[in-house]
């Protein structure tokens, strides 16, 4: 993770944006204080036979942010930098997110310290099953549904379920979501969220009257959220010039063969974009990446990759955030400065969970919907919001960041001040 100061603290990022909005909403800090702390953090130490028949004991989390709208929702990270104040600022991500985008729950996060490329899937099976155990006493349907994140793959929800449900004597698939199709899990829940991000970079290109066909692309990461939103960016019409992994970029300015470098990544696991070799295709440095001169970027690998170090040399004019905290606030100040345009995390990533809602309404209903109709609704869905903060954003003169808080924030608040505090 890029950092530019020892102390970024994602956590003190989501105060400082909920605070402002907050304010600007004109909220007295009684109203608001709660919403500044998660209700519940749970820290386990979990112990894994290895196989090579040593013991180590792994450092994990979850945190549940808020459930003032619903049952706490968010994913499970699996990475060597996961610590306690990023899963906390990952679990109020989710509480916004849900909020904005008005799906009927809370926020939370999970997270394990470990480096899963290190691991045999057997070790991670290990891992998964006995974490989950640790943890299940606070989650549940109607509680705390986790989900995939960084790391973290259908596999590893398949597991979550099936431990869960052994231990309830029953089988309880919308404990979690994510899961294989063959368990519960929903058709179109893997693409989602680069679904989300491509029909947002849609909207924000439309609603600034810029042509989509032919318009340059540079996307940052190439797990579920990145290599999809390239894809379908790809198949939109657009002309992906740049993408990177953990081990470099990739930049071509003709446009890069987007499915051929995914099925390249896809055919062995440990492949790496820093290897793939192809005429005209140009290996630049990560940090490059991020300042091509393209019209959209779109970070999504992790927090804190745009910041007050880089923030000035960024040329795009349109940022679609797809992965979660990937701005700095004051990387935010500058962008702003500069005139770039920015669809912030919550609102552009926010495709995931959408889908997992639909998937766990279709577990508590054991009904299944067709393909079709999960990308209807989540347009549907994504569309509407992305209208709503562009529109509130434009008539109070705010970033298109702030207007999402301003919506988001006023629910979880109103919320959690119709409820009030029991007893
Ligand atoms: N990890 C995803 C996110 O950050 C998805 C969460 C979910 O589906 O609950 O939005």
């Amino acid at each position: 993770m890029c950092t530019t100061s020892e102390k970024y603290n994602p956590y003190d990022n989501v105060v400082s944006t909920v605070k402002h909005a907050a304010s600007l909403l004109q909220y007295d800090s009684s109203d608001y204080e709660a919403v500044l702390h998660p209700e519940r953090e749970l820290k386990v130490s979990v112990p894994v036979r290895m196989d090579d028949g040593s013991v180590r004991v792994f450092e994990g989390y979850r945190v549940q942010h808020s459930t003032s709208r619903g049952p706490a929702k968010g994913g499970i990270r699996y990475h060597q930098n996961v610590n306690i104040d990023e899963v906390k600022a990952l679990a109020a991500w989710m509480t916004f997110k849900c909020a904005v985008v008005n799906i009927p729950y809370g926020g939370g996060k999970g997270g394990i310290i470990c480096d899963p490329s290190e691991l045999s899937e057997a070790e991670i099976r290990r891992l998964t099953r006995r974490f989950t155990a640790m943890i299940a006493p606070i989650i549940g349907p109607e509680q705390d549904i986790p989900a995939p994140d960084v790391g973290t793959n259908a596999n590893v929800m398949g597991w979550i379920m099936d431990t869960y449900s052994m231990l309830k004597g029953h089988c309880v698939p919308g404990v979690v979501t994510g899961k294989p199709l063959e368990l519960g899990g929903a058709l179109g829940r893997s693409e989602a969220t680069g679904r989300g991000v491509m029909i947002t970079a849609l909207n924000i290109l439309r609603a600034l009257h810029l042509p989509i066909s032919g318009t340059t692309v540079a996307v940052q990461g190439m797990g579920n959220v990145g290599s999809v939103s390239a894809k379908l960016l790809h198949m939109a019409g657009m002309k992906v010039v740049g993408v990177s992994d953990v081990s470099g970029g990739l930049y071509c300015a003709d446009g890069l063969d987007i499915p051929n470098i995914i099925q390249y990544l896809s055919e062995k696991r440990g492949n790496l974009l820093k290897d793939y070799k192809k005429e005209n295709v140009v290996h630049i440095a990560n940090e490059e990446l991020l300042e091509l001169d393209t019209v959209l970027l779109v970070p999504a690998a992790l927090e804190n990759q745009i910041h007050a170090g880089n923030a000035d040399k960024i040329q795009a004019k349109v940022i679609v955030e797809g992965a979660n905290g990937p701005t700095s606030v004051e990387a935010d100040e500058i962008l702003k400065k500069k005139g770039i345009i920015l669809v912030p995390d919550i609102l552009a990533n926010a495709g995931g969970v959408i889908v997992s809602y639909f998937e766990w309404v279709q577990n508590i209903q054991s009904v299944n919907w067709s393909e079709e109709h999960v990308n209807e609704q989540l347009k549907e869905i994504m569309d509407q919001a992305f209208k709503s903060v562009w529109d509130i954003s434009q008539e109070k003169g705010t970033t298109l960041r702030t207007g999402a808080y301003l919506i988001a924030v006023k629910r979880v608040i109103d919320a959690k001040n119709l409820r009030g505090i029991w007893p």
